[in-house]
């Protein structure tokens, strides 16, 4: 079958590789879609970062070449010896994350904090594949939401897990830096946790009008107008909860001194390099800083995926302004990471179909 195999920085190739096998434990998924994300692009232009380069991958035993892809979604068509939850025929999204299950943070079922942390799609063979094959531990079903749109349950629950991070309350102001795909979950996430208002920060013109149809209040063009200003004439003190998404040192020390004396900040971004910071920034206003990373995984993987596909199910969030493209697994270079490298691009988030 064909796959999009990551060998290093900016080499991603398409060939024809033999398909995994299927465990006893573990179900193949036919892939409908599979979403290009900026972790992917991280990995295109820094990496290895998640990849395994030199070393195997303490648990999964991968290492580079490898199938990237961990936004995806499809229907099972195989399943192993002891499956019960799964048949054939099942639209399905997986959990992509890789846990040891001994250390200390996977005994307390913190799986995403396990200190062998990885992701199907980074750590071992992934979906920009024609079918991929996973845990049926990690296998959540998508009931009624469209199958296409089962590819997005991934980033929605990165933006459900740090609003909860965060312990966002109805009524609480946010402020949101960057309005890319992790960006415009946020946007979603806050909505439908009661937030407001959601004000957001993005230099782009798309991106900004994809805010706006995502659920922002307030738009500001970072380039035109003083984030920090535009915060403070809206909210008064500043806002009680600010996201950054975009991980440059500019949002990053905006989205500290957004927020009001003993305000919060969530940080939901992987930074490719060190920053410069003022520290009595948090000290003397009293401020908190919070990281968030992934979703809840392992045997708990069906908690925050489940509730952003009942989500979906209801109409609270909505994958369609993230979606502005659908691409073949062979113009994956070239019409995917690409474009979305490109700053003068209006992609966002971009599907490929294998
Ligand atoms: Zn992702
Ligand atoms: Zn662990």
């Amino acid at each position: 079958m064909d796959a999009a195999r990551y060998y290093g920085q900016e080499d991603i190739r398409v060939e024809d590789i033999e398909p995994d096998s299927v465990g006893p434990e573990q179900v193949r998924i036919d892939i409908e879609a599979c979403g290009i994300c900026g972790s992917d692009l991280h990995e295109y232009t820094a990496g290895p970062i998640f990849v395994p380069g030199d070393a195997p991958h303490p648990v999964s035993g991968a290492t580079a070449p490898l199938t990237m892809g961990h936004e995806f979604s499809g229907i099972v068509s195989e399943v192993g010896a002891d499956v019960t939850d799964f048949s054939e025929g099942d639209a399905v999204t997986a959990n992509p994350i890789i846990y040891c299950g001994s250390c200390p943070r996977c005994e307390a079922g913190q799986y995403h904090q396990c200190e062998a942390l990885g992701f199907t799609g980074l750590a071992a063979n992934g979906g920009f594949a024609e079918n991929v094959v996973v845990d049926a531990e990690r296998t959540v079903s998508l009931g009624e939401v469209p199958v296409e749109h089962g590819a997005l349950v991934e980033p929605l629950s990165v933006a459900l897990h740090a609003a909860r991070v965060a312990d966002v309350s109805a009524g609480d102001s946010v402020a949101v830096f960057g309005s890319g795909p992790i960006g415009l979950c946020q946007i979603q996430a806050l909505r439908a946790a009661g937030a407001g208002p959601i004000i957001v920060s993005e230099p782009r013109d798309e991106r900004r009008a994809r805010a706006d149809a995502s659920g922002a209040d307030v738009l500001i063009d970072p380039t035109e107008q003083d984030p920090l200003e535009a915060i403070r004439a809206e909210t008064g003190e500043g806002v009680d909860i600010a996201f950054d998404v975009a991980g440059v040192e500019a949002t990053y020390n905006q989205a500290i001194n957004s927020t009001r004396p003993g305000g919060r900040v969530a940080e939901v971004s992987i930074f490719e390099e060190a920053l410069e910071t003022q520290p009595n920034d948090l000290v003397i206003p009293e401020r908190s800083i919070v990281g968030s990373i992934a979703y809840q995984g392992g045997p708990r993987s069906g908690e925050e995926f489940g509730m952003v596909i009942d989500m979906l199910e209801d109409g609270q969030l909505d994958p369609d302004p993230l979606i502005t493209d659908r691409i073949d697994l062979a113009d994956i270079s070239e019409d995917g990471f690409e474009p979305l490298l490109d700053p003068d691009s209006d992609q966002v988030k971009i599907l490929v179909k294998p």
